[in-house]
């Protein structure tokens, strides 16, 4: 008996690495520290963040440091792992088990965006695992296909259509659930049998003397009933993949980086589909800033409109409409016009336009333009001659 189980020891310490180097932390670690080591080691080697060449050892490297962080913590598992090493953990549970119980979902959340819609990744790892991420255990294969896959899609739209909003039909590929087998992966008219090997649990028990170790089966890849003969049309996959026109329906008010979430519009699994994430990009406009829920632009106007006062037309989001300038307006000046911006996404308040005013200092007059400009100068006790700069200024107050 004990030599046995030292042997099967020393074989699987040979195979797998320690939890605490794995996380990099000492074997002292407080649970707060051990959270923290597998929250960085998770965004580093997180499948979605790396060049696509080193997605499968970053995938390795992602379910290891789970792995390490699922036991190290569990105070129960920790304290099996501290006593018995690795030997103590696959003992008394099977892989899949390994992951029961253990917090992701709230690190996940923390780590926020970016992450996959919806964590789709995650489902996809764990689901690898047999672990589905609400905690349920699935027999593996399954849980992967239970529910679809979350899609995203980007679209870029103007600054109208995001102050407006509007409806925009989109074209997603994605997975539907074949047809002709209904999603059974079976040949019509064929059925899909138990799989002689694990009997329909999905699992087989490897029996080493002292241990039983439970497995995924791989004759079924855990789904407990094999295809006989596949069906034609999606090669026993159960889904084919389709081009499907999407309605979607854009709430005024979005901004580069919105997600809209359209429920059941991901890709079809086994039990539901996953859902349909747009993300939002705004293009750039040639005429208006934009600046939150506030848009900002400018317009030229005369000399004598700026000294006289006037009116002025300018553009705005819903056409053309005319704003007042009053007498001595300086250049530069920003006017506010209320309401003319963007709706808020979240409330019904509506951003402001801004709009600048340049004065255009006109190149050329006429004689008598000119004349009559030499008169104001006069009439305003100018004297043109004399040089209207800074150090003038302040000899002329020394005098
Ligand atoms: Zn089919
Ligand atoms: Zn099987």
């Amino acid at each position: 008996m004990f030599t046995s189980f030292h042997k099967l020891r020393a074989h699987l310490m040979s195979t797998k690495r320690d939890y605490y180097e794995i996380l990099g932390v000492t074997k002292s670690a407080s649970s707060e520290d051990i959270r923290r080591a597998y929250r960085e080691m998770a965004l580093k080697f997180h499948p979605d963040r790396v060049p696509a060449e080193q997605k499968k050892e970053a995938e390795e490297r992602f379910k290891e440091v789970s792995e390490a962080y699922a036991v190290l913590s569990d105070s129960a598992k920790r304290d099996l792992y501290d006593k018995y090493g690795h030997s103590g953990i696959d003992q008394k549970y099977a892989q899949e088990d390994i992951f029961k119980g253990a917090d992701f979902s709230s690190i996940f959340r923390e780590m926020g965006g970016g992450f996959g819609a919806g964590g789709s990744i995650f489902e996809e790892i764990f689901g690898d695992l047999g672990f589905d991420i609400s905690g349920r255990h699935q027999p593996k294969g399954q849980s992967a296909r239970r529910r679809g896959r979350d899609l995203q899609i980007a679209i870029d739209i103007s600054l109208e259509e995001a102050a407006q909003g509007f409806e925009k039909i989109i074209t997603v590929p994605r997975y539907e659930t074949c047809a002709t087998c209904s999603g059974t992966g079976a040949k019509p008219g064929t059925k899909r049998s138990t799989c002689p090997q694990c009997k329909g649990s999905g699992r087989t028990v490897v029996s080493n003397g002292f241990f039983q170790l439970a497995q995924t089966c791989s004759r079924c890849a855990g789904e407990g009933a094999i295809i006989q003969s596949p069906c034609p049309d999606c090669r026993g996959e159960g889904r084919v993949k389709v081009v499907k026109k999407i309605k979607v329906k854009i709430p005024a008010g979005v901004d580069t980086g919105s997600q809209l979430r359209v429920r059941q519009e991901g890709e079809a699994g086994i039990n539901s589909r996953g859902d349909l994430y747009v993300v939002i990009e705004i293009r750039p406009h040639n005429i208006f800033e934009r600046h939150n829920n506030d848009i900002a632009t400018s317009v030229n106007i005369s000399l004598s409109k700026a000294v006289l006062g006037g009116e002025v037309e300018v553009p705005s989001l819903e056409g053309r409409l005319m704003m007042k300038i009053p007498p001595g307006t300086q250049c530069g000046k920003t006017f506010r016009l209320k309401g003319k911006g963007i709706p808020d996404l979240h409330s019904r308040d509506i951003g402001d336009e801004l709009v600048k005013v340049n004065i255009d200092i006109p190149a050329k007059l006429t004689g008598q333009q000119r004349q009559l400009m030499e008169e104001f100068a006069r009439l305003s006790g100018e004297d043109l001659r004399v040089k209207d700069s800074f150090t003038e200024k302040i000899k002329k107050s020394f005098r």
